[in-house]
């Protein structure tokens, strides 16, 4: 029996970046010999086994048969005879598909190192269309290494795949864990363009796709087009390091953006509200998380009043974070001020950028919040006690009065939300 380090591991090393996790491939051995040896078994689907001493994972070199389309529709064939290049053949991309002995010498049949180098996502073999899974993953892996490209044959495959229906197959939780992980990546932008450009994106996520082509006003948005306005965004929150249910609302604040009357473009009024339901439908298709799903909600709801915060009066400044829950959840209520200020800062053109513009706006709700929420509500339903109804709109004109006496706060003739 023999074993390899393969995939990720091997590529990473030979990109000169850290290696997460190390996975092994066994050749020429049984589950039985393996168990003999102290590996316990874990793999549900294929053999998979822990190394005795390094936990690190050991799979059986293994072959595969589709059995349907679709992610699921997969049985595995391993066997003592199932060769290293068996195993590799069924790989996904040649950068992957580089294993490595115990003495370091790389076993490349399929010019992963050759594609290394030109900095190209080619698929190994034409299996490569029965699992549409790996459109996903080529997408994934370009927000991560953002400068390498996807080879012309592989993208026709792909493009092939999206017209065959073979992503209207893909599980909705695989479809949310491949786009989680892209957008945790540098370049979420490069995932997304990928989707596009094999015509998946249209399948996956149609409300989005649906911006590119909306033009914007152009003293705002020097970008013009809203698709490439959201790509800006949801870079910008990659880039300031923000977590997930930030860079998902960054996404999809926009949505409303789609369904708005063409003749009143490029403006968009009320395009906010007409957001909420196409992010509501996105979470519901793909099983989102409820932290991702509720912070895009607010942050597609409210985005537009964020932005117009200076101009905002006490009452509605209050009103907003009453709606928002933000009294309770201060901490979610700044994550959307990240998203917001994303928003703000991801548009440019080549006369103009926002991305070194002041953005009070963040510091303002800040300390409004931090007024509304200075108040003391049990004092108030003490003082109330005997008419209890009057209490909840007690605390909220307190809250008003703790905020008009911050700096800054628009008084009367202010626009409401
Ligand atoms: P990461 O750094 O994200 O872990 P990785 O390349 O190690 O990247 P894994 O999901 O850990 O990705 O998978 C390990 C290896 O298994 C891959 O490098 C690839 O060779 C193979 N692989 C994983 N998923 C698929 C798939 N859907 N189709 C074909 N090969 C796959
Ligand atoms: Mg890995």
């Amino acid at each position: 029996m023999k074993t390899y380090v393969v995939g990720g591991a091997v590529r990473d090393r030979l990109l000169g970046r850290p290696v997460q996790d190390r996975d092994h491939v066994v050749v020429g051995a049984t589950p039985q010999q393996l168990v003999a040896r102290g590996f316990t078994p874990v793999g549900k689907d294929f053999p998979v086994f822990l190394h005795p001493h390094t936990h690190e994972e050991y799979a059986l070199a293994r072959t595969e048969r589709s059995t349907g389309p679709g992610y699921k529709g997969f049985t595995f064939h391993t066997a003592p005879d199932v060769t290293l290049e068996d195993d590799l053949i069924r790989r996904d991309l040649t950068i992957n598909a580089i294993a490595e002995d115990e003495d370091g010498t790389l076993i490349d049949p399929f010019g992963g190192q050759r594609d290394l180098a030109a900095k190209l996502f080619r698929h190994v073999s034409s299996a490569f269309a029965e699992d549409p899974v790996r459109i996903l993953r080529v997408a994934r892996f370009a927000a991560r290494f953002a400068d390498f490209a996807v080879a012309p044959e592989t993208l026709a495959l792909m493009r092939q795949m999206v017209a065959a229906g073979e992503v209207d197959h893909l599980v909705p939780e695989r479809v949310w864990q491949e786009l989680a992980r892209g957008l945790m990546e540098a370049k979420p932008s490069r995932m997304f363009a990928v989707l596009r450009d094999c015509g998946a994106l249209a399948h996956i996520l149609p409300e989005l796709d649906a911006l590119w082509g909306v033009p914007q006003p152009e003293i705002h948005h020097p970008e013009i087009d809203t698709g490439a306005h959201v790509m800006l965004v949801v870079d910008l929150a990659a880039a300031a390091g923000h977590p997930l249910p930030v860079r998902f609302a960054a996404l999809l604040h926009d949505l409303g953006k789609g369904v708005t009357p063409k003749e009143g473009w490029p403006s968009h009024h009320g395009h906010e509200a007409l957001g909420v339901p196409l992010v509501q439908a996105i979470c519901q298709r793909l099983r989102v998380p409820n932290d991702c799903r509720d912070l895009a909600l607010m942050t597609a709801r409210e985005h537009g009043n964020i932005g117009r915060g200076l101009q905002l009066r006490a009452a509605t400044l209050v009103n907003v974070f009453e709606r928002c829950d933000a009294i309770r959840r201060p901490e979610r209520f700044f994550d959307m001020l990240k998203a917001a200020e994303c928003d703000f800062r991801g548009r440019s053109g080549e006369q103009r950028t926002f991305a070194n513009e002041p953005y009070p706006q963040a510091a303002h709700w800040q300390a409004a919040l931090a007024a509304a929420r200075s108040i003391d509500a049990g004092a108030i339903a003490h003082a109330n006690r005997e008419n209890p109804p009057r209490i909840p709109l007690a605390i909220h004109e307190a809250r008003v009065a703790a905020v008009r006496a911050i700096a800054g706060v628009s008084e009367e003739g202010a626009p409401s939300a």
